[in-house]
């Protein structure tokens, strides 16, 4: 917002005011006619409002500047400069003051906020630091567990809001079954499937996923997860986003750890550690944080495979949602880079 001076004069005074509890205006001295002060700045680094009980006082803090009591008691408060004696009003912030004063404040965070993204995209993480730091730490973790690509593509969909344990289970029930296969499960009815997969939670729900992800393969490449794979990774994203219960996390977990394409997996573990490095916040979406992880790393399978598994270590061992262990973990060093 652009202001006139007289209005800067105003919404400075309203502003600073507007801390203390109270508005003060300035004129001229109605003995003297001293003009008023141009700007409202000066006189607000050398005064100080505070909230009394029953009237705002005034309270100078310059050498030269007094207080007069009789004038203060009646609200009024008196700064001598070289110039002038200028004298203060002192009363309550109006309806349209307080809107100014919100309005000024908005726009002042607005710009802020602005200002820090653009000092962020200007700025990467140091991701490789990062990678370093923790590979150091907690060594190769040996991602995906899975047997086949179809196992690992179950696990990717299975592993929604639960545990990893629990997802154990249900794949061990289907390879018990003797119907981990895209096949068996898109013939297989539907209640069979729910209760093989009923371990892994949400169960209902996971089985009509599993069975539409194994619809789409049947009918986009006849079953094959070969030829599945072999279409290009931005075509193949896109379609498996259009698949029912595949959401961007899943997919980039199938294309990363059953296809080995070359993206990344920006999961919640991954936007909570840079969000507290003070690289991303609440805002930042999910495709944000993979492309800043992907263009340090630009289509490397076998860094994004280790990366992400480090990420969920580091996640749970120390990035906890609550009372993160910082003092212990091996980012630490690296936690006020981006603030
Ligand atoms: S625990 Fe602290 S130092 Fe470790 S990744 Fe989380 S925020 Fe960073």
């Amino acid at each position: 917002m652009k202001l006139a001076p007289s209005q800067a004069f105003s919404a400075l005074t309203a502003v600073g005011l507007a801390r203390t509890g109270g508005v003060y205006t300035s004129r001229k001295d109605p003995s003297s006619g001293a003009k008023a002060p141009n700007s409202g700045s000066d006189v607000m680094s050398e005064l100080k409002l505070r909230p009394p009980k029953n009237l705002l006082q005034l309270e100078n803090r310059g050498a030269l500047a007094r207080t007069r009591p009789t004038l203060k008691n009646q609200g009024w408060g008196t700064r001598k400069t070289p110039l002038a004696t200028q004298t203060f009003e002192l009363r309550a912030p109006k309806a349209e003051e307080r809107s100014l004063v919100a309005s000024l404040a908005r726009d002042d965070n607005e710009r802020r906020e602005r200002s820090r993204v653009q000092s962020r995209t200007s700025v990467e993480p140091p991701l490789e630091e990062y990678y370093r730091a923790l590979f150091s730490s907690f060594g190769p973790q040996h991602w995906w567990p899975g047997e086949t690509q179809f196992e690992v593509i179950v696990g990717a969909i299975l592993t929604q809001n639960t545990s990893w344990t629990n997802v154990e289970r249900a794949i061990a029930n289907l390879r018990g079954a003797k119907l981990l296969s895209p096949a068996a499960i898109a013939r297989m009815p539907l209640g069979r499937l729910e209760q093989l997969i009923r371990s892994s939670g949400y169960f209902r729900q996971k089985a009509r996923k599993l069975k539409a992800f194994c619809d789409f393969l049947g009918a986009a490449y006849g079953g094959s997860l070969k030829k599945m794979f072999e279409t290009p990774t931005a075509t193949l994203r896109e379609q498996l986003l259009g698949v029912f219960g595949i959401g961007p996390e899943t997919a980039d977990s199938i294309l990363l750890y059953a296809g080995q394409h070359g993206v990344f997996v920006a999961d919640a573990y991954t936007k909570r550690l840079l969000a507290r490095h003070g690289w991303v916040d609440e805002k930042t979406s999910y495709e944000e944080v993979r492309s800043m992880v992907e263009r340090q790393f630009p289509g490397d399978v076998e860094r994004f495979n280790e990366f992400h598994a480090l990420i969920v270590s580091v996640g749970k061992q120390f990035c906890r949602p609550r009372q993160p262990l910082c003092g212990e973990c091996p980012l630490g060093p690296h936690l006020e880079e981006g603030r």
